[in-house]
């Protein structure tokens, strides 16, 4: 894509944004949002991590995300996106993701017909450090299994197979329904 292009469709992103300074609230596409550091999800990360144990704070930050992931294709939907194809995935993840800050997000293979999709990201909001031996981003892949469970309309799973947060060059996660992510996740064990 053009360095033109690019800046284009960031400054479209970027047009839904709107700030009341009256109120003091925040909107994009009707919906309120906020500005939050990223060292206060690392502040939740940690203190669920403290206070239950790194196995749970896992589950409980994928799931929050995942939460979180059903309520920005609501917002996607309302504004218009369609989730038809490859092309109209991609530009929800890319728009939301860019504006949103959650880093750079890209559908990598898409398979309506086996309800499974790969997304790759990079700069993940969880991500510290690239010493890691696991994957580090539980909130993230929440949000975009959240959002793919919209769009295939049925329950989905997902495993982080490459992490920015053990040295890989990005992060990649395979999303699609529960059976086919346990048998992706057997062969990958065995
Ligand atoms: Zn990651």
């Amino acid at each position: 894509m053009s360095a033109i292009r690019k800046v284009r469709r960031l400054r479209e992103a970027f047009r839904a944004l709107d700030v009341d300074e009256k109120r003091g609230i925040i909107t994009a596409y009707n919906e309120r949002f906020l500005f939050i550091p990223t060292k206060l999800i690392h502040a939740i990360e940690d203190r669920l991590s403290e206070s239950f144990g790194p196995a749970t704070a896992t589950s409980f930050e994928y799931e929050i995300g995942r939460e979180g992931g059903v309520q920005y294709m609501r917002i996607a939907e309302k504004a218009g996106f369609k989730f038809r194809n490859f092309q109209d995935l991609s530009s929800v993840a890319e728009r939301l993701g860019t504006l949103a800050g959650w880093g750079k997000v890209m559908v990598h293979e898409f398979d309506p017909e086996k309800k499974t999709v790969s997304m790759r990201w990079t700069d993940g909001v969880s991500v510290r450090n690239k010493r890691g031996n696991l994957p580090v981003c539980h909130f993230g892949r929440g949000i975009l299994t959240g959002a793919m469970e919209t769009v295939f309309g049925t329950a989905c799973d997902s495993l982080e197979v490459k992490c920015q947060g053990k040295g890989d060059a990005y992060c990649e996660a395979i999303i699609g329904a529960p059976e086919e992510i346990s048998r992706l996740a057997n062969g990958l064990g065995s």
